[in-house]
């Protein structure tokens, strides 16, 4: 089944991002939001997003005119779903809320609604229950700034039928994504499966004082030709979310690697109002950053 009308649920960081690329590829979109002073938030950020389309996508005005107006924004849960085709839920991260939502789209929405999650880090397998269609539910997780680092990860879980499987990655690659199925359930699909390793084992290469944060990046970027390293990595991902899950790694663990982790990004950085790339500084100064520099991998 070619979709035609998409409803995005959420319009936080991914949400509008979502909306606004889903919307830009030709297809209808609803974005909806809980208020209207959230509504009123998702707008700014979908009409803040006209500046890096121009710059990445190279888009016209007429282009981007026409974008938005095939964005419809509401706070009626019912009116949002009524005749979707495709609904994509970019809600908090937080297990009750999620169960709450897809409880109430269960009877809300047509039954031949498909529903996916932009979960990062929790399964379809949790969700699949409450959707009242498991088969037509799967995961399909995007990375911010989605019309530029436009990878779509398809994940399904035990119960999701193939069709829909099929029609999501077609639908993926419809808005300008590289699709990238998953066989099976994975916690943190590919990406953060290799990626959130690779962030710890330097994190405890610095905590443990082996080398400093320029010497490990300069060994992963010459290493492997990689153009960043995991510190430069870090503060793209912002040092507080990295804190934040070293946080949770120490009050789970008790590990004092974690704890002593945590404190150092707390004080060194955190409370320096270094928080990465966002703040100007991290772990490298912007935005002329050293490990930028050719002399860097001399
Ligand atoms: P966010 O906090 O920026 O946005 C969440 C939005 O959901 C807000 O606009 C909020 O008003 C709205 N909301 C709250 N309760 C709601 C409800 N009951 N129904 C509908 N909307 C509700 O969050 P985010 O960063 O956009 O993350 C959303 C989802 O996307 C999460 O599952 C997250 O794991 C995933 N994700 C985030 C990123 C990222 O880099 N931020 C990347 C990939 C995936």
């Amino acid at each position: 089944m070619n979709y035609q009308h998409v409803t995005v649920a959420g319009g936080g960081v991914l949400g509008s991002q979502i909306a606004m690329q889903t919307a830009y590829f030709g297809y209808d979109v609803t974005l909806y939001d809980i208020s209207e002073e959230a509504i009123a938030q998702a707008k700014e950020r979908t009409a803040a997003l006209n500046e890096p389309y121009r710059q990445d996508l190279k888009a016209t005005d007429e282009q981007l005119q026409a974008a938005h107006e095939r964005l419809t924004y509401t706070s009626d849960l019912a009116e949002a779903v009524k005749e979707a085709d495709l609904v994509i839920e970019a809600i908090p991260e937080v297990i009750t809320i999620k169960v709450d939502f897809y409880k109430k789209i269960a009877t809300l929405a047509p039954e031949y609604t498909v529903f996916v999650t932009n979960t990062s880090t929790l399964l379809p397998s949790q969700f699949a229950e409450a959707t009242g269609r498991p088969e037509k539910f799967l995961a399909l997780h995007f990375a911010n700034h989605i019309w530029r680092n436009n990878t779509a990860e398809v994940m399904g879980h035990e119960g999701t039928e193939q069709k829909y499987f099929d029609e999501v990655v077609h639908f993926a690659q419809s808005i300008g994504m590289v699709a990238l199925p998953l066989y099976k359930e994975q916690p943190g699909y590919i990406l953060n499966s290799l990626l959130v390793p690779l962030l710890d084992a330097a994190e405890m290469l610095y905590v443990n004082e082996v080398a400093d944060p320029e010497t490990i990046d300069k060994t992963w970027m010459i290493g492997t030709g990689a153009p960043l390293g995991p510190f430069a990595i870090l503060d793209i991902v912002g040092i507080k979310t990295a804190y934040n899950i070293v946080q949770m790694k120490a009050e789970a663990t008790k590990n004092d690697n974690y704890i002593r982790l945590a404190q150092l990004l707390k004080e060194r950085y955190i409370d320096q109002g270094k928080l990465g790339r966002e703040t100007g500084e991290g772990f490298y100064k912007y935005p002329n950053p050293s490990f930028a520099h050719p002399e860097f991998l001399k």
